[in-house]
């Protein structure tokens, strides 16, 4: 590489573009003083990057951009470019020609350009670095700088080795390196002082929170108790409620019928009464007529007694007395037949009573009888079933046990000595309640009696079993490798909430957590919905996409087909188990019926055998009656035989004898007789009277009881009824009561929570539990629930920072073995460059001087990395070795000693030296120029110069003047030797 070219425009005395073109070898600018040969020097070093107004020799508010003349106006801005030929690629960019540009305007505003393209000093910086020509390198030589190199601090000499030894990129990198660990050190120290902070608030959050977890977790198993068990009361109050209800309906319609029974006993009653008044009134009447006739017979009889006493003085006629006597016994007789009459008319009333009794009682005692007949006929009814369920429950449980519903050839599998790890049916796995059975078995269809066996070398040494026995065919689940199948959470949470929807089928069978994966394939993406219709809609909402069951064993299977009808299930243990518990309710209740109906015919047997007794007891009266009848009736024969007698007697004895003396006698003794027949129907009517009256008293007092009874039944059932409302009103409270509780604590719907909650233990146990569970929450106290979420969150912040931390550590680390690296590198390369140095510049040194001696080393050997450089030059003759002592030209030829030393060890692309050999005399300046002609063809050097002795080795040479005041042209000069 080397410098090809410098173009400027605008900067400083270079107003006018102008171009200086170099040769790869010695260039020399020569010109008067002031006409601007220092100014190149400084574009290089602008172009480059140099900022420092010093290095540029710029006073402080002095720019770079030319400041104007008395014939040129300023300039707006100032311009430098400088191209590099990079055929031989020495910087690391794939150009033959690499051009730097640099543009400054009034404004400030500054530029650089890369080839052209604008481009940040960095990225300059950067391609030069380490390269030698850049600002820091010891190429490009000040005018009047040449001894700064002995002047300096040692520390500050450093520098021009460490860019010799090519470690400013490693210096670089490291400082790069420090910043960021600096960056690192302060985040690692911030984020220690978030994390201890965070720690302090974290261990209480996480007692709080794991307290808070507990307490939920307690919470919910309480709220499952304490729902299923508020549904478990609810629905057994409310079937006590409903029974109560009943009951209540039945008591009322009892306590009517009673109240029609009396209020037509009453107007029974009223009646009667009325005609035991009647009766009575004329009863009083009877005997008042009785007296009066009884007096009037005696009055009568006392007259036929005188009229008789009479006659025995006036007439003593054997005939008349005879006649008399005869008509008196015919009368006598003729009363008595009266009198039986009447009794017989009695006993025939009293027969009709009885009658009427008897067939009155036989009625009822035929109602009953039909009554019993037909609740024998429930009750044989009832027993032939009960037979018959009893025969089915213990077929069915004697099926379950035994695997009925299983086919053969799988039930030779099952208790097979060959194969072990044979676990039963999927039926025989799960335990599904009644109201699912239906559902259930539909989903598993005909998988209810595939095999679940241990693995799949099991489920094929069986297959191979089958098929040499000859035995059909079987399926089999291997635990190994059946996997559960779900359904989507996505379509979870779309079903959700559709009215219908009751879960997964899974989810409502029990089984032994082992069979997980069997059930959950066959059952874990199967919907269990309510009824057809949302069956049809959920299915339409999820594209058909999963399998869905009804309750009542309807199936829409996946793509929409649908299988239904009647309760049709494939036989199993689950359909036997449903069969079983439905036979054994019918039988209870059919034992219950008919408990029930023994118990009314015990009772409708009583009331036979009072009605039998009444009916006999009845008839031996009739019996008796009929005998006094049938007496009655002979004698009143007799009587009439005996009458008629008499009167043909009497007959007689008048033909003979016509007596007319006694009509008088005659007439009294009819009117006695008249009275007598009057007296004794009078008496038999009273006879009839008092019997109806004592027929109407029993029925009266009969009446009355059937009202007391029935008054008292109805108290009774009005005090049950009422206990029956109370307790009804108090149910309803207590249901009320839970129903609102169900809202306000859980909110929830009894519906849902029906749905939801069942109670799967026993209920005494679980209210135990629930009291326990409750103490236990009590013992918590105040619970922060927030507490489990801001936990977590500060908890996720704190792993993120603990995390991030670590990060950071392990950046540390990097950077560290970064710095580490380098140093290494550095010292290295840094004592290797000042060792070759060194032995160069002492051989340097006593080549230009013609002997003497330098050298320099190291202030802080030990700390290679910020060691500085000392220097010591003895020239021939001299005594002295501090450098401080030397004259001038000394001083400047000790400088370039070092100067070609360094640029031996590390030759440079370019250098570019203003007036460096000013100081020296002729002698020297000729063995300078010497030195410099050996460089010829390894370095470019661009000397600008005063001296004639200097020109005679450049190669190529240019001339600047200033001859239009104030702005530098360039001059072509003549080489002559
Ligand atoms: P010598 O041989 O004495 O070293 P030289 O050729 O090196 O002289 P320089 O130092 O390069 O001269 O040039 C200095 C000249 O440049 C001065 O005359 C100064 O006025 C002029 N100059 C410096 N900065 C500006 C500027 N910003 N605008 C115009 N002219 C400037
Ligand atoms: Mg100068």
């Amino acid at each position: 590489m080397y410098l090809k070219e410098i173009q400027t425009y605008g900067f400083k005395s270079f107003a006018d573009k102008i171009n200086f073109e170099f040769t790869n070898n010695l260039n020399g600018i020569v010109g008067p003083n002031g006409s601007g040969k220092s100014n190149v020097v400084d574009a290089v070093r602008w172009v480059l990057g140099e900022q420092s107004g010093k290095q540029l020799r710029l006073s402080d508010t002095a720019s770079v951009i030319f400041s104007g003349s008395k014939s040129r106006k300023p300039l707006n801005s100032a311009m430098v470019n400088i191209i590099f030929d990079n055929t031989d690629r020495y910087l690391p960019i794939d150009f033959n020609e690499v051009s730097i540009k640099r543009v400054l305007y009034r404004t400030g505003d500054n530029e650089y350009y890369l080839n052209g393209e604008k481009c940040r000093l960095k990225d300059i910086t950067e391609l030069l670095t380490d390269s030698g020509a850049a600002k820091e390198s010891f190429n490009i030589i000040g005018q009047g700088k040449i001894d700064e190199i002995l002047s300096t601090r040692p520390i500050d000499r450093r520098v021009v080795f460490e860019e010799a030894a090519g470690v400013l990129k490693y210096k670089k990198r490291k400082e790069e390196a420090i910043r960021k660990l600096d960056r690192t050190n302060n985040n690692i120290n911030r984020v220690n002082d978030i994390i201890l902070e965070l720690e302090t608030n974290l261990d209480p959050l996480r007692e709080q929170s794991e307290v808070a977890k507990k307490y939920l977790s307690i919470k919910d198993k309480l709220d499952n108790y304490d729902i299923s068990l508020m549904i478990y009361d609810i629905d057994n109050y409310s079937k006590e409620f409903e029974s109560n209800k009943d009951k209540i309906n039945e008591f009322n319609d009892k306590i009517t019928e009673f109240s029609t029974n009396n209020a037509s006993y009453d107007v029974d009653l009223l009646n009667k009464k009325e005609k035991v008044n009647k009766l009575n009134i004329s009863l009083t009447d009877m005997n008042n007529k009785i007296l009066e006739y009884t007096k009037e017979l005696e009055q009568t009889d006392a007259d036929i007694r005188l009229l008789k006493e009479r006659k025995k003085y006036i007439s003593s006629n054997e005939d008349t007395s005879k006649i008399d006597n005869a008509k008196e016994l015919l009368l006598e007789k003729k009363n008595i037949v009266n009198n039986i009459n009447n009794d017989i008319k009695l006993l025939n009333e009293k027969i009709k009573i009885i009658n009427e009794d008897i067939s009155k009682n036989t009625v009822s005692y035929n109602d009953i009888k039909i009554n019993i007949t037909n609740i024998n006929t429930k009750v044989n009814n009832n027993d032939r079933e009960i037979t018959n369920l009893k025969y089915n429950i213990n077929y069915l449980e004697d099926a379950i046990s035994n695997d009925g519903s299983v086919p053969s050839n799988i039930k030779k599998l099952l208790h097979n000595p060959l194969f072990n790890g044979v676990y039963g049916v999927i039926s025989k796995l799960i335990d599904v309640d009644d109201k699912y059975s239906l559902a259930v078995s539909t989903a598993l269809g005909g998988a209810i009696n595939y095999l679940v066996v241990s693995d799949r070398r099991l489920a094929s040494r069986m297959v191979d079993y089958l098929k040499e026995n000859k035995q059909g065919r079987a399926t089999f689940y291997p635990l190994d490798v059946i996997k559960a199948r779900y359904i989507d959470k996505e379509i979870l949470d779309k079903i959700d909430s559709t009215s219908g929807y009751l879960g997964i089928v899974s989810d409502f069978v029990k089984y032994d957590k082992k069979y997980e994966n069997v059930i959950l394939n066959q059952l874990g993406n199967v919907i269990l919905v309510d009824n057809i219709d949302n069956a049809n809609k959920i299915s339409s909402l999820i594209n058909n996409r999963y399998k869905i069951v009804t309750l009542d064993g309807q199936l829409v299977n996946v793509g929409g087909s649908i299988t239904g009808g009647d309760k049709i299930i494939t036989n199993s243990s689950i359909k036997q188990k449903y069969e079983l518990s439905e036979c054994k309710s019918k039988l209870s209740e059919l034992e219950k019926e008919n408990k029930n109906y023994l118990k009314e015919i015990t009772n409708l047997n009583k009331d036979i055998s009072v009605f039998e007794n009444k009916i006999y007891d009845a008839n031996i009266e009739l019996s008796s009656l009929n005998e006094q009848l049938s007496t009655k009736n002979n004698t009143l024969l007799d009587l009439n035989n005996e009458i008629d007698n008499l009167e043909r007697e009497v007959k007689d004895i008048k033909s003979i004898t016509n007596n007319k003396g006694d009509s008088e006698e005659a007439k009294l003794l009819d009117k006695y007789y008249g009275i007598k027949e009057k007296i004794d129907k009078l008496n038999s009517e009273v006879s009839i009277a008092k019997l109806d009256k004592d027929n109407l008293d029993k029925d009266i007092n009969l009446i009355e009881e059937m009202s007391k009874t029935s008054l008292t039944n109805i108290s009774k059932l009005e005090k049950d009824l009422k206990n029956l409302e109370l307790k009804n009103s108090k149910l309803e409270v207590k249901m009320d009561t839970i129903l609102n509780d169900l809202n306000e604590e859980y909110s929830i719907t009894y519906s849902e929570a029906k749905e939801k909650y069942y109670l799967s233990e026993d209920v005494n146990k679980v209210r135990r539990e629930v009291a326990t569970l409750k103490d236990n929450m009590r013992e918590f106290g105040i619970v922060n629930i927030g507490a489990i979420e801001e936990y977590d969150r500060i908890n996720t912040r704190y792993e993120f920072l603990v995390n991030q931390r670590n990060d950071l550590n392990k950046a540390e680390e990097t950077l560290l073995e970064i710095i580490n690296d380098m140093d290494n590198i550095m010292k290295e390369k840094f004592i290797t460059s000042f060792n070759e140095i060194r032995a160069e510049f002492k051989k340097v040194f006593k080549e230009l001087f013609r002997g003497g001696e330098a050298d320099i080393y190291l202030t802080d050997p030990d700390n290679i990395l910020e060691t500085g450089i000392e220097l010591e030059a003895t020239p021939p003759g001299k005594r002295l070795k501090n450098i401080q002592a030397l004259s001038g030209g000394e001083r400047t030829f000790t400088a370039i000693s070092l100067l070609f030393a360094i640029l031996n060890v590390r030759p440079v692309p370019f250098c570019i030296f203003d007036e460096v050999e000013a100081a020296l005399d002729d002698a020297n300046v000729d063995i300078f120029g010497e030195y410099l002609s050996k460089y010829r063809d390894k370095t470019q050097f661009v000397i600008i110069t005063h001296k004639k002795k200097t020109m005679e080795f450049i190669d190529t040479l240019y001339g600047i003047t200033m001859q239009e005041s104030g702005v530098s042209k360039r001059v072509s000069v003549k080489l002559n030797n």
